[in-house]
């Protein structure tokens, strides 16, 4: 998936669950589940397709992992317990949103990394990452394949949630 869609599902996930435990409301800052909701591929396009491309061709490595979520659930619960701070925490279940939402079960070996072996897949065929990018966004119109046509809906979608918390986010601090 994509980066609007990432943080519009993102943002509107957090949003339902603030409706629904109405006393996690006033802890959720939506500038980390921003962050959270992007930090895996922050993570991992940097260091598989910019830094270190040559030895990792992919741009979902260690941070698509379950484990990363793990281990950065733990230090969020550890600082949410010990002094109230729920960023961590919020940037912990914005990542797990962002792996899910990647459909990340879908490769066991990224996923459950390093319980099935030490190596992460490469990808045959990478350029650098704006090569990726172009790749990604210049078929987007490509609407006749299934999908290209999802992400491109989700990313509407995504837009949408985000310009329509944007907006409410913009009034509140006129008034
Ligand atoms: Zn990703």
């Amino acid at each position: 998936m994509l980066p609007f869609a990432h943080i519009g599902i993102a943002i509107a996930l957090f949003y339902i669950a603030s409706l629904a435990f109405p006393k996690v409301r006033p802890h959720i800052d939506y500038r980390y589940v921003i962050v959270g909701s992007m930090l895996p591929d922050i993570i991992d396009k940097t260091v598989g397709m910019i830094l270190f491309a040559d030895t990792f061709a992919n741009g979902r490595i260690f941070a698509h992992a379950l484990l990363f979520v793990v281990v950065l659930g733990a230090a969020g619960y550890y600082f949410y317990t010990r002094k109230g701070d729920h960023r961590l925490l919020t940037l912990a279940a914005g990542s797990l949103i962002h792996q899910l939402l990647d459909s990340m079960w879908k490769t066991p070996v990224t996923f459950l990394w390093p319980l099935l072996g030490w190596e992460f897949k490469r990808l045959e065929e990478y350029g650098s990452f704006w090569q990726f990018l172009q790749g990604v966004y210049g078929h987007l119109g490509d609407i006749g394949n299934p999908q290209m046509l999802s992400l491109f809906m989700t990313e509407l979608l995504g837009l949408a949630v985000i310009m329509v918390f944007g907006v409410g986010y913009l009034r509140k601090k006129i008034r």
